[in-house]
């Protein structure tokens, strides 16, 4: 059975001060643990989590990349900025980022690949709106983000890319999709990467959850066969509670 992969994303949350107390608590809370966790932090936040969890099994990622090298695109980071400085991980097209910020599947796919070509290890988000799912569209939206969104991305690529289902209407509400809803969405994703990828491949894909994953409901979920850990908000910003999602899973 593969460990899990639990990632906090803090999206715009906590200044350099309380970065590092939020790390400090957090390290000795999850050393025993033998999943793979990871913090990803704003860019400010960044050179601070590498230097403090140095030496720790906390990996840490920043929340986007842009897909040039270098150049004048006001506002954005290279993905070789982000490894230069040790960072490990960068969570793409999140969902927030599709709905204020005009990502779309093709700025997805850009991105990706680049932070691939930089050595980095893209955390790709997909999910379905509550009207995609309630007029029976679920399907053809995951579809059509993976088809999309990994269309040139190699089957040796993917190996280190983890994906994220988060589906929107789980996020940051409160209301999580079931065990099996959970399950299920991740199994129907997973076969949609197996029809071009192959099982095997599909099969060795890191699929996490997220959609107000929290201490309470953690257990279960990682304890579903498809579900390969989760992409964590709200409850990634206290140490006890993201310690206990991390440590939920033996
Ligand atoms: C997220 O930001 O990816 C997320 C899942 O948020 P929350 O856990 O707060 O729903």
């Amino acid at each position: 059975m593969k460990n899990k992969i639990i990632a906090g994303n803090w999206k715009m949350n906590k200044n350099r001060v309380e970065a590092e107390q939020l790390i400090t608590e957090l390290i000795p809370l999850v050393k025993d643990t033998r999943n793979t966790v990871i913090i990803c932090v704003p860019f400010t936040d960044l050179n601070e989590a590498v230097k403090l969890t140095k030496g720790t099994n906390i990996h840490v990622g920043a929340q986007n990349c842009h897909w040039k090298e270098s150049g004048a695109y006001t506002g954005e980071i290279a993905p070789s900025m982000l490894k230069e400085i040790g960072v490990e991980y960068v969570v793409i097209g999140h969902s927030e980022r599709r709905t204020y910020f005009g990502e779309t599947d093709e700025t997805v796919l850009l991105r990706t690949k680049a932070a691939l070509a930089a050595g980095l290890k893209p955390i790709v988000c997909i999910g379905e709106t509550l009207s995609e799912r309630n007029s029976g569209n679920m399907e053809n939206v995951l579809r059509r983000q993976v088809v999309e969104g990994f269309k040139d991305v190699t089957a040796e690529e993917l190996q280190n890319v983890i994906v994220a289902y988060e589906p929107v209407w789980a996020i940051g509400t409160g209301v999580t999709a079931t065990d099996e809803q959970a399950n299920d969405a991740i199994g129907f994703v997973r076969s949609v990467f197996a029809e071009k990828y192959g099982k095997k491949v599909a099969d060795a894909l890191y699929i996490q959850y997220g959609g107000s994953m929290n201490d309470g409901n953690a257990k279960g979920l990682l304890a579903m066969s498809e579900i390969d850990g989760g992409l964590i908000g709200g409850a990634s910003l206290v140490a006890g509670k993201f310690a206990a999602i991390v440590n939920a899973h033996k």
